[in-house]
């Protein structure tokens, strides 16, 4: 099998800040996210991955447990990811296969609902940083929630929200299914919202956790252990830039890895948005010499031909 390429789509191409996330809004949003995968899959790119983030709809999952609660069991984070795996993975495979059909390209898209493996012992545990789910505001309901094990970030106007580990993902544990698809022509839809996080209890049995993986992370990851050929992560913005939002702002074409992780370790990106995407690129690029790319969503087609976003070379 040829070398795959791997594709991250930001969060931004499923339900763009602003709108109001209802099914019809993401559909068409994907849907239109798809048109340009799917002129990429036309244009000869066979062997692909997407990957995608899941925040806003893991936060709706989240808010309807919370409303619920006394009347349905609220169910763990680890299946509120499964749960948007499910419903991505469904509305991509949904609308890339109808924009492929139209192309005359009848290859399968399979998305698989995947499990990353992360360590017990992960430093990310004594130190929640991953915000999730919307603002509380009822103090009550907040110290219950605390009572609960539940952490939380303050702001005295909004109120609070709930924080949870982010620790390293380590394995895909659903990789050896991801072969075997890509193996037999399919485009596999993989470890959307950074994977379901599950630890290994010591008998080789999985349990999910409550963490939230980054997506960034995890899509490098992946890339990694599937020998990808390339890394392309896409979000609403055509790149890195040094600088960002100052009147000395430039932003970077190829750039070689070694000078990116330069400016990465001097804290040059912004926590929680550029910065995973940018570690990510590094270690796919460290780790395996092949290259990554950071770009906007529109510009996927020259992004992959080395045309448009942020190039990180070996
Ligand atoms: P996604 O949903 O695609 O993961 P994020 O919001 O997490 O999107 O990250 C993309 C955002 O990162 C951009 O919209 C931009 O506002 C922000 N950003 C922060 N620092 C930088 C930077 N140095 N260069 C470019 N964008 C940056
Ligand atoms: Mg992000």
């Amino acid at each position: 099998v040829a070398r795959p390429t791997v594709i991250a789509l930001g969060g931004n191409a499923i339900s763009p800040p602003g709108s109001a996330g209802t099914a019809e809004e993401q559909t068409a949003n994907i849907g239109r996210s798809m048109v340009q995968v799917a002129e990429l899959v036309a244009s000869g790119t066979r062997e692909l991955v997407l990957t995608h983030g899941n925040g806003p709809q893991v936060g709706n999952v989240l808010v309807k447990n919370e409303i619920a609660r006394d009347v349905v069991p609220p169910v763990p984070l680890d299946w509120c990811v499964a749960q948007t795996q499910a419903t991505i993975g469904f509305v991509i495979a949904n609308t890339l296969g109808h924009e492929l059909a139209q192309r005359g390209v009848s290859q399968p898209v399979v998305p698989v609902v995947s499990r990353v493996r992360v360590a017990a012992d992960d430093p990310g545990w004594q130190a929640p940083s991953k915000p999730i789910g919307g603002w509380l505001t009822d103090a009550a309901d907040v110290a219950r929630r605390r009572s609960e094990g539940q952490d939380f970030l303050a702001h005295p106007d909004k109120g609070w929200r709930r924080l949870v580990p982010s620790p390293e993902p380590l394995d895909c544990m659903d990789r050896p299914a991801i072969e075997l698809l890509l193996g037999d022509g399919a485009i596999v839809v993989a470890n959307g919202g950074g994977g379901i996080p599950v630890v290994d209890d010591g008998t080789g049995l999985l349990h999910g956790v409550e963490a939230v993986i980054d997506k960034d992370l995890a899509g490098s990851m992946l890339a990694q252990q599937l020998d990808a050929r390339r890394l392309l992560l896409l979000t609403d913005v055509p790149g890195v830039a040094l600088g960002y939002g100052t009147d000395r702002e430039r932003w970077l074409g190829p750039t070689p890895v070694t000078t990116l992780r330069t400016h990465l370790n001097a804290g040059e990106f912004g926590t929680g948005s550029m910065r995973p995407k940018v570690e990510a690129a590094c270690r796919f690029v460290e780790r395996t010499g092949g290259e990554a790319v950071i770009a906007a969503l529109d510009d996927l087609l020259e992004a992959a031909a080395g045309r448009a976003g942020t190039r990180v070379l070996p």
